[in-house]
């Protein structure tokens, strides 16, 4: 068996997007920006595909930016903001992806003084702290992730866009691990920006967009010709965005089933896992299904020789997934936010993530392998 358990780094391609891109790979190739037939012909895709995205998440068009993929959105967004409105704080957690640690970390070297949010052992953030930031320093720049792609913790966003709104704060919200996989609504949900990048969601890699919210101008990011309303220079990424479209569409179309299979290989995995391993735990808020990203399993696995090798090992069983490991030494920095968690560095880590194309046997043959290699010496615990 050949699994592949990583669809928190990327996706397969869907192959009804491929049929969708295709023409624009082979026949229309024109340059959006020309005004003859062959260039108005590959503007009109763009511009249905913006219409497409801004229908889904009950947006304007016009509040859709393509970008080249979801960090180039997350800088733009932070970039444009703090420099457009001129403000001078910014608040983040430790346990942002670094599309979003990096540039608030580049921002705070240009001047702007940078907080983080506490959050307890699981990730869980802190929202009173978020309330005290915001009543000493109301305009702010507040960028927290809906979805942690590392330990799958789920944020409030919605009470957080409250607090933003109520403290005249601009909220920007990396959405990119949820995108395609839960329904955003801009009306509802308070914030300024959202995130999507197609390679997520069984897109194309290469694109992405930002939901910028109307009014609220920034500065562009890239300079250069006028495409993207001035927004984003550069000639556009016709069948990338055309297939994130399609890709969109169809995770919308089929969200609902998709979601009810990947919580159920996901329930399998843990239940499995707790029967086969003694000591297993789970990092962040795996366990509570309401808290936790359905598509990422965090796996936490007693402390053991065999966890240095564990990801080779599960390579070799042609299981492809990710690792991370709390930092054991200053060579090994490990992952950023299994340090900020606290978590015991002898400990192995493992994140198995989820697609619509997995099934229960891979679950199985997963926890199979796994087992096999905890039960070939004796832990050492
Ligand atoms: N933000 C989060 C939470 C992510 O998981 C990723 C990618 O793993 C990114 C941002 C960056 O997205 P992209 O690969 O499109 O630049």
């Amino acid at each position: 068996m050949n699994v592949y358990f990583d669809n928190a780094a990327t996706t397969p391609l869907d192959p009804e997007v491929l049929d969708a891109m295709l023409p624009f790979l082979q026949n229309h190739f024109g340059n959006p920006s020309s005004i003859h037939g062959h260039g108005r012909q590959v503007r009109a895709a763009i511009e249905n595909a913006r219409k497409t995205i801004a229908h889904l998440i009950n947006a304007a068009p016009a509040e859709i930016v393509f970008t080249s993929c979801g960090t180039e959105a997350d800088n733009y967004a932070a970039f444009g903001s703090v420099s457009t409105l001129g403000l001078t704080h910014g608040i983040t957690s430790a346990l942002e992806h670094h599309a979003v640690l990096h540039t608030m970390q580049a921002l705070e070297k240009q001047g702007m003084q940078l907080s983080y949010l506490r959050h307890d052992a699981q990730g869980r953030l802190d929202l009173a702290h978020l309330e005290e930031l915001l009543a000493t320093h109301p305009r702010t720049f507040v960028s927290l992730m809906h979805a942690n792609n590392e330990i799958g913790n789920l944020n409030d966003i919605a009470a957080i866009g409250d607090i933003c709104a109520q403290h005249n704060a601009v909220f920007h919200t990396d959405t990119v691990q949820t995108m395609g996989h839960y329904k955003h609504d801009v009306q509802q949900l308070k914030a300024n920006f959202l995130v999507g990048s197609a390679h997520k969601f069984h897109g194309p890699k290469g694109v992405g967009f930002l939901y910028r919210r109307s009014g609220q101008t920034v500065n562009a990011l890239i300079h250069g010709g006028s495409q993207e309303r001035n927004q984003r220079a550069g000639t556009e990424n016709v069948y990338g965005i055309v297939g994130l479209a399609k890709a969109l569409e169809i995770a919308y179309r089929d969200m609902a089933a998709h979601q009810q299979h990947i919580q159920g290989l996901k329930d399998r995995f843990m239940a499995k896992l707790r029967a086969e391993i003694d000591g297993v735990e789970f990092n962040g808020t795996s366990a509570e299904s309401d808290q936790s990203l359905y598509t990422v399993l965090s796996v936490s696995l007693p402390p053991s020789d065999l966890n240095e090798m564990l990801l080779f090992n599960l390579d070799i069983n042609h299981i492809s997934c990710s690792g991370g490991s709390a930092c054991t030494s200053g060579a090994n920095a490990g992952s950023h936010v299994l340090n900020a968690l606290g978590c015991d560095p002898n400990r192995g880590t493992i994140r198995f993530s989820m697609s619509k194309y997995n099934t229960a046997e891979e679950v199985d043959y997963a926890v199979t392998q796994l087992a096999k290699m905890y039960r070939k010496e004796p832990l050492k615990v």
